[in-house]
This record gives C-alpha cells, sequence and structure tokens, in this order.
C-alpha cells in the first residue's frame, strides 16, 4: 500500500463502504443511506458534501476519545475485578515473611485495602487460625531430625506423607528400628523424621564426606550446605570437616539399597541355598511339575490388608480370616517349607521350574512338603499371622530370575 492510498483511506472508505458491502448488509446499509438524506435536507452546507458525518474532525475526535475512555474503564472494571484476589495473596505473603523475619512492602495498593477487613470481619478469626499453622510449615524449612511416636494403624506411607518424604526415607531414617521391614512398624516406636529425602548415617572412624557422599550416591557438597549437620566448613585438613565418630549426619539426596528379608530366589537345582534362612530349608536338587506361567490368586480373599506392592514391599500383603485357603498360584515343585527366622513366620516357596517363584508367608499351617510337586490352585496351606505379622494375611511374593516385580501385574 502506498502512503497515498493509505492516506486517502479514512476518508474515502466509510462512504463506500456501506454500498460496496453489498452482499448479507443490503437491509442496514439502506437504512444508513435513506437518514443521510434526511440530515442534508436541513440546509447545512456542510451536510451538503456526500462524507459521512465520521469525516468531520470535531466527531472524529469525539468518537476516538470515546473510544479511549471505553477502553480505559474497561481496563479499570477488569482491574477492579482481579486486584483484591491479588493483594490478598500478597497480603498473605507479606504476612508469612513478617513472621519469617523481613517484610517486604509495597506489592499492595492501599487504595483497595480498606474494602476488604469491613466484608469478612466476623470471619476473619476462623478462617486465619485454621489455615495459618498449615500455609507457614513451608516457609520455615526443618533442619534437625525431630522424633514421632507410632500409633495404632499407622503405615509406612501414612507417615511419609504426613511429613513430605518418601517412604524410602522413613526406612533409612530408621535402620535399627525397622531394618529396612515396613512390617516392624509398631505402636509406640519412635522414629526419627529426617528434615528431608535421603539417609541418615552414623559416622564412623575413616570416613570422609566424599566416601559417604559416593556411598549414598549423593554428592559431597549436598552433605555439606546442609545446615542441620553443622559442618565447619573450615575444617577441612582431612576431609571430615571435624565431624566425630559416632556423630550422626543427614545425607539430603541419599539413597541406598534396601535389605530384602524375604525369600531368596530357590530353585529346584539349589535349594540348600536356603539354608541360612531357616529350619523350613529343603536339601535335595528335586524334580516334578513346570508351571504354566500363569498364575491364580493364591487364596479366597480378594482384598489387600496392609502393603500393596511398592519400592519398599515388593510383595502384595492380601487379606482374609485364619485358616483361610492358600493355592498354590502355578504348578511346580515345593524348595522351602516350614519356619523361617527373617519374620516371615512360617513360609511357602514353590519353584515353577521356568524361572519363576512364588513365596507364601505368615502361615497358620503348611499342608505340602519339600520336594512335592503341586498342581496349579492346589491347597498348600492355611492364612495365618506368624512371624512378623499385625493380623492375618498373606505375604505373597513372586520372583522371576532373581526379581521381585508386582504380583498385581500377572495374578488372575
Ligand atoms: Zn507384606
Amino acid at each position: 500500500m502506498t502512503e497515498e492510498t493509505k492516506n486517502s483511506s479514512p476518508a474515502s472508505s466509510p462512504v463506500e463502504t456501506p454500498p460496496g458491502g453489498a452482499g448479507a448488509d443490503n437491509s442496514s446499509s439502506q437504512t444508513e443511506h435513506q437518514s443521510s438524506p434526511d440530515l442534508s435536507t436541513g440546509g447545512s452546507p456542510l451536510k451538503a458534501s456526500p462524507v459521512s458525518v465520521y469525516d468531520r474532525p470535531a466527531v472524529r475526535t469525539g468518537v476516538n476519545l470515546l473510544m479511549v475512555v471505553l477502553v480505559a474503564f474497561t481496563a479499570y472494571l477488569l482491574w477492579q475485578r482481579f486486584s483484591p484476589v491479588k493483594q490478598q495473596a500478597s497480603g498473605a505473603a507479606a504476612g508469612a515473611d513478617s513472621l519469617a523475619g523481613s517484610a517486604p512492602e509495597g506489592t499492595a495498593d492501599p487504595s483497595l485495602l480498606p474494602t476488604m477487613p469491613p466484608v469478612f470481619d466476623a470471619s476473619v478469626v476462623g478462617i486465619s487460625r485454621r489455615s495459618n499453622p498449615i500455609t507457614l510449615i513451608p516457609n520455615r524449612p526443618r533442619t534437625e531430625v525431630i522424633k514421632y511416636t507410632v500409633k495404632t494403624g499407622d503405615n509406612l506411607f501414612d507417615i511419609a506423607e504426613a511429613y513430605g518424604l518418601m517412604p524410602e526415607t522413613i526406612l533409612w531414617g530408621n535402620f535399627e528400628l525397622l531394618q529396612d521391614n515396613p512390617h516392624l512398624l509398631s505402636p509406640g516406636m519412635e522414629l526419627n523424621i529426617l528434615p528431608e529425602d535421603g539417609t541418615y548415617y552414623q559416622w564412623k572412624e575413616g570416613d570422609t564426606v566424599e566416601k559417604v557422599a559416593a556411598e549414598f550416591n549423593t554428592t559431597p557438597e549436598k552433605i555439606l550446605e546442609f545446615s542441620g549437620n553443622n559442618i565447619d566448613l573450615t575444617d577441612d585438613d582431612d576431609g571430615t570437616y571435624g565431624i566425630e565418630p559416632g556423630t550422626w549426619i543427614v545425607v539430603p539426596g541419599g539413597s541406598r539399597p534396601f535389605r530384602d528379608w524375604g525369600p531368596p530366589a530357590i530353585s529346584r537345582a539349589n535349594p540348600a541355598s536356603a539354608a541360612y534362612y531357616g529350619a523350613g530349608h529343603c536339601g535335595e536338587v528335586y524334580e516334578g511339575p513346570i508351571g504354566y506361567g500363569s498364575f491364580v490368586w493364591p487364596t479366597v480373599d480378594r482384598t489387600i490388608s496392609g502393603y500393596h506392592y511398592s519400592a519398599v514391599h515388593r510383595a502384595l500383603d492380601i487379606g482374609g480370616s485364619m485358616g483361610n485357603a492358600i493355592f498354590a498360584s502355578d504348578s511346580g515343585v515345593v524348595v522351602y517349607s516350614g519356619w523361617s527366622d527373617y519374620g516371615y513366620g512360617n513360609l511357602i516357596v514353590i519353584d515353577h521350574g521356568n524361572g519363576w517363584q512364588t513365596a507364601y508367608a505368615h502361615l497358620s499351617s503348611i499342608a505340602v512338603g519339600c520336594g512335592q510337586g503341586v498342581g496349579q490352585g492346589q491347597v498348600i496351606g492355611g492364612l495365618g499371622s506368624t512371624g512378623n505379622s499385625t493380623g492375618p494375611h498373606l505375604h505373597f511374593e513372586m520372583i522371576y530370575n532373581g526379581t521381585k516385580p508386582n504380583p498385581m501385574d500377572y495374578l488372575y
């Protein structure tokens, strides 16, 4: 578009557009044309021109002004609609900050504040009393390890969630009590609650920050920069930063493998490998049925009672009544049958001969012995609560080539 057409278009287009837009707008353009001659008959010399009233500079300025005022008014309405929310939020943030020590002022426009209190005055006490304790916690990160006393009905996941931690952190923070076994959680137990996810470590003679960081898959900086460890950063002659043996330190972001107290992979070729595991171990090399590679639900009750499968519990806890039938999930040979020394009580392990084993723990009774062949769905014992168990349930594990996958992915 040239400079000339650009300049002329504002003048000509309002006139040309009504007749030009002939299509659907015929009726409206007609009414405009009818009114326009009426105006021109008034005798005013200005009206003689066929050009519409919008072309007159005074009217145009007026219309433009009106548009500006309208836009400004709309903006004002929008601002008024949304600004109280913004002010409330910044007001709350300022309140929280002031409690934390610094109170940045000036973000809120004081002109709107007086309208708020009269409206909410009656309820403001009730609201603030409930919301303050919750909203203030994240503003002041905890740096100390605190204690929590386990109550009846608690489980690892609930406790972890209440403190915003991973369930792993509860186990890592309490190895002496829980020994990586969520089943050992019991009412009255005093747990260490770490301030953030990671491991808890008691310093030993000869340890260095670098060595400990490597052991728990994290960096020396994370250990050193964590203020709760009270480390003297200037004391770095020997890599211990003055940490005395016996001192407990938090290893933020640290992790380590869990100790698995469950039965090891016991195959029909090496049942004696489980000799250390308890009195139920078997001795010889066995032959017998090979499994189908499909697995039936191992008891009559289909509810989960206690722990689902997770990184800290690679098994299912299935509910039921004392003595409920326990079924062989697939065909195979019994390679462990009897008492276990690692909290699993009366235990049966079946080797299915195809890389799979299944384990049935806490049984009240055992109906099959070492080396016995069993068919899929055959009753092998009764549901119980022996070993580390707080009530009747079946702790069921599936083992495949040494790993323990989620039974829910395989059972039907
Ligand atoms: Zn379990």
